[in-house]
């Protein structure tokens, strides 16, 4: 299917709603039937009817369509979060005494889910370097129902080969589901590699203008169904009509949005690989990324957030090139039109830190749609008040 037949036409059913271009935000709860019969038939389907909009609702019926057609997934479930995505996904396949394998350092929420949550339930995680994809084999024991991925991790840019860990998985019956908010369908397709179940935070790219929090889950039609009947409609974490109104907004503009960023952050991450006050960038496209080859193999483009690192690493120092930054706002989140930065020891006491982690010294940055001279320029200005070395920026103020 069409990129732009999926963005601007499928789910869309104008002659129903006055050929208005921009579809109605479905604004309520219930749907009336003409009798009692087809309210019986209709209870027997809530899957596929409007009944209640903690189920099914038209608004968000079409980002549903859509967002399934971009993954190449039968269907799609819309959630109120990115982590409610995932954490009823992970619910919905495991039960007390089964076992789950997660790479290492997923997105925090992810990590709690299978650290503290799901222990209280008997179901227990190791935790595996995910660059080799011996290690899930190594980890695997006869409970083992679930392989959790996240590539490039939004924590270290850590890939794993998707192809080779999904195949394994399947020659073993173990359910396979990857976090894919990093690329995007546009810049990854891990069903198309083998993988069962795709979650993606839609807070980020998908929204893409910081102003609706949402998430999405793909995979087939059998899976899904599964999930909505069962967890999806008791745990009540469906998207509002007016949340996916906004996310079909931003989904009409991804292509353009992702790409600004993708070739912004190409040129920031050279540019500080080039600045004498940086030790290192850590993007997956950068021509020294350890995993570069795969990189290459299984992404055809990488989102605007990478991390570097500072030479002079002390706490006092990166916390002042985070201060005196004049454009780029100190946030969490990313995905957005506007540029942040957020450094690991943001979520860390002074006396904690050491000086001889890498993990303790990352900033994170993320590139929005800003232009990116005027990002440049920013960067060049703060690392010019801590390291006393001014850069001259050609073309650039
Ligand atoms: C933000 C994020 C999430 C969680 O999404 P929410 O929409 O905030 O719940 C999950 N995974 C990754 C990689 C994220 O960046």
């Amino acid at each position: 299917m069409d990129l732009s037949f999926i963005l601007n036409e499928l789910g869309e059913d104008r002659e129903n709603y006055f050929n208005a271009v921009a579809p109605p935000v479905m604004q309520t709860t219930n749907f009336a039937f003409n009798t009692v019969s087809e309210l019986r038939d209709a209870m027997a389907d809530e899957f596929d009817t409007n009944i209640y909009s903690r189920g099914q609702n038209p608004t968000v019926n079409i980002l549903r369509k859509k967002l399934a057609a971009l993954d190449g997934a039968e269907d799609a479930l819309l959630f109120n979060s990115g982590v409610g995505a995932i954490s009823i996904a992970v619910l919905s396949l495991l039960k007390a005494g089964d076992h789950a394998i997660s790479v290492k350092s997923p997105y925090s929420w992810t990590n709690k889910l299978f650290d503290k949550i799901l222990p209280k339930f008997g179901i227990t995680t190791s935790f595996v370097d995910g660059t080799d994809p011996e290690n899930f084999e190594r980890a695997v024991l006869k409970e083992t129902r679930l392989i959790f991925l996240e590539s490039p991790s939004t924590f270290n840019y850590q890939l794993q080969d998707i192809k080779k860990i999904a195949a394994f998985a399947h020659s073993r019956g173990i359910v396979t589901i990857i976090d894919n908010s990093y690329c995007t369908p546009l810049f990854q397709q891990p069903i198309k590699m083998g993988i069962d179940l795709v979650a993606q935070s839609a807070t980020k790219y998908i929204g893409g203008h910081s102003d609706v929090v949402g998430g999405v889950l793909t995979g087939s039609r059998t899976m899904i169904k599964r999930i909505f009947e069962n967890e999806f409609m008791n745990m009540g974490t469906m998207l509002s009509p007016n949340s996916a109104w906004l996310l079909l907004r931003g989904l009409r503009t991804l292509p353009l949005r992702l790409n600004r960023s993708f070739e912004s952050a190409k040129l920031l991450t050279a540019w500080l690989s080039k600045h004498e006050a940086i030790e290192k960038v850590i993007w997956p496209f950068s021509p020294d990324f350890e995993q570069a080859a795969l990189a290459a193999e299984q992404m055809q483009g990488c989102g605007g957030l990478f991390s570097f690192i500072l030479k002079d690493s002390s706490f006092e120092k990166i916390e002042n090139f985070c201060n005196n930054l004049q454009h780029l706002l100190i946030a969490v989140s990313w995905g957005g039109h506007e540029s942040l930065v957020i450094p690991a020891i943001a979520s860390m006491k002074k006396e904690d830190y050491r000086t001889d982690n890498k993990q303790h010294q990352l900033i994170r940055l993320y590139v929005g749609l800003e232009e990116p001279d005027y990002l440049i320029a920013d960067l060049n200005k703060s690392l010019a008040k801590i390291s006393l070395v001014t850069v001259p920026l050609n073309g650039v103020n």
